[in-house]
């Protein structure tokens, strides 16, 4: 996607660690015309999949997941990271590591709101190792759910997670795609 990749382009900083910080409109600050046609452009990758819900995680997929979901007409379930206080229903857990934060933290959903007759999106900003992608798989597999697909705003294709969800036999559909940050530079897919 141009306009994302021009913003990454012109936006983003290269940290140690293989790790990209684009806070000034997605990951702390966000550009809600930038998440918008976000979310149009995984509409329409997906419109003839079925989808009926979005699945994302908190904090930084919600900007992409609520406008994927607004385009498709359909819910969007974020995954929480602790199970709040109020929350004393019956919920999924799933274990994901933190590739960013080098810790292992669990994510839930209630129960109620992902049901064995769902096709879901599952959608969140960068994909590196997969780990926050498995942790939804899992959660999806929980419910009984199918996956209609998943849909990443930010690919490290360098990185394990975009090989595994394709072995694994999901369609993936990353919006930008990063072959390297070789030499603190963004290279992208198809440059080099
Ligand atoms: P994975 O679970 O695929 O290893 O990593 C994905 C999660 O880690 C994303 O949800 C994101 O929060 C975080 N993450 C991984 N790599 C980066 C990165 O380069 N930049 C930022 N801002 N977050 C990242």
């Amino acid at each position: 996607m141009k306009l994302l990749e021009d913003r990454i382009r012109r936006d983003s900083e290269v940290l140690p660690g293989n790790v990209l910080k684009i806070n000034s409109f997605l990951n702390h600050q966000v550009d809600p015309e930038l998440m918008m046609a976000v979310g149009q452009e995984f509409a329409r990758l997906f419109q003839d999949s079925g989808v009926t819900k979005v699945l994302t995680c908190e904090a930084s997929g919600i900007a992409p997941g609520v406008m994927a979901a607004y385009e498709l007409h359909v819910p969007m379930v974020f995954a929480r990271k602790k199970k709040p206080a109020t929350l004393n229903d019956a919920v999924y857990w799933a274990d994901v590591y933190s590739y960013t934060k080098k810790v292992t933290n669990q994510i839930c959903v209630e129960q109620k709101f992902l049901h064995e007759d769902d096709n879901l999106l599952i959608i969140d900003d960068f994909l590196a190792n997969g780990e926050a992608v498995k942790g939804m798989i899992n959660i999806a597999k929980q419910a009984q759910a199918n996956i209609a697909g998943i849909g990443i705003v930010v690919a490290k294709n360098f990185q394990g997670g975009s090989a595994w969800i394709k072995e694994h036999g999901y369609r993936l559909e990353a919006l930008a795609n990063i072959a390297s940050l070789r030499d603190n530079q963004v290279h992208f897919m198809g440059e080099e």
